[in-house]
């Protein structure tokens, strides 16, 4: 786990900054472990991170930000990455990766409600492309589910191991910032593994977008599936999905459970 306190330190890659960051020392895991996965997250966590802040001028000043620390791996079978082929394809779940706005030189990256969408993400090559879209996705996600007028991040590649990024993102609620996170990653996932994303992922980000305004909906179900026109047993399916993905809890969906579970102690 990287931790701000720790007194090891590891460089990102120059070609993003020349700035240092502490951290402690992580082994590098046996990469079969990887198998049949383009990445994994390592650790997500939550701060103002200062010393990051400046790389980024569209960061708000003291905003909150997640840190999402990523491994890449690029299947030997693939010798290269079809990018615009990945973003055709993720744009159909998440159509306002358009509207971004991805700065040269850095790989950094905000959204904001514009129309300025001539150019949307840099690419660099091999799987910082990947790491980079991710940052983009998660951006999305959350602008479009928590409201965010403006969210920004950064993806810093470390040199040493080469396949592990640190993700800083602005965010604005822990939970979509969450889900922003596991969602992204097993769409890539999924992706890469050659199958198609089903329209249910999109349904995912509108049961997302809806459950913002009123949580406490997903213990009405047939609600849900009045206002948004699905099936009962759909609308299950999704939400169950989405304490799969973290956006929800176990005790907000079994409310009784937890109340049980505090009188027994
Ligand atoms: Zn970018």
């Amino acid at each position: 786990m990287i931790n701000s306190e720790s007194q090891d330190k590891v460089a990102y890659k120059n070609f993003f900054f020349q700035k240092s960051v502490k951290r402690k020392k992580t082994a590098d895991k046996d990469k079969n472990s990887y198998l049949g996965r383009i990445m994994r997250i390592v650790n997500i966590s939550f701060g103002r991170f200062p010393e990051i802040s400046y790389l980024n001028p569209r960061f708000k000043p003291r905003s909150l930000k997640l840190k999402l620390v990523l491994d890449v791996f690029l299947p030997k079978e693939k010798k290269s990455i079809s990018f615009p082929q990945i973003y055709g394809k993720l744009k159909k779940i998440l159509p306002t990766l358009d509207k971004h706005k991805c700065c040269v030189g850095l790989l950094y990256g905000s959204f904001s409600y514009s129309n300025e969408s001539d150019a949307p993400i840099k690419q660099v090559g091999g799987v910082t492309d990947i790491a980079h879209l991710i940052e983009h996705m998660i951006i999305d996600l959350e602008a479009s589910i928590s409201h965010m007028p403006t969210c920004s991040g950064i993806t810093c590649g470390y040199k040493r191991p080469e396949v592990r990024f640190d993700l800083f993102i602005e965010c604005k609620d822990r939970s979509v910032a969450r889900f922003a996170s596991n969602f992204s990653v097993f769409l890539m996932n999924h992706l890469f593994s050659g199958k198609s994303l089903s329209p249910r992922y999109f349904d995912l980000v509108s049961l997302a977008k809806y459950l913002y305004k009123d949580r406490s909906l997903i213990l009405c179900p047939e609600k849900i599936a009045s206002d948004l026109g699905w099936k009962v047993s759909y609308t299950r399916k999704r939400i169950k999905e989405l304490l799969n993905f973290k956006y929800l809890t176990k005790d907000e969906l079994n409310p009784s459970d937890s109340v049980k579970e505090a009188k027994n102690e």
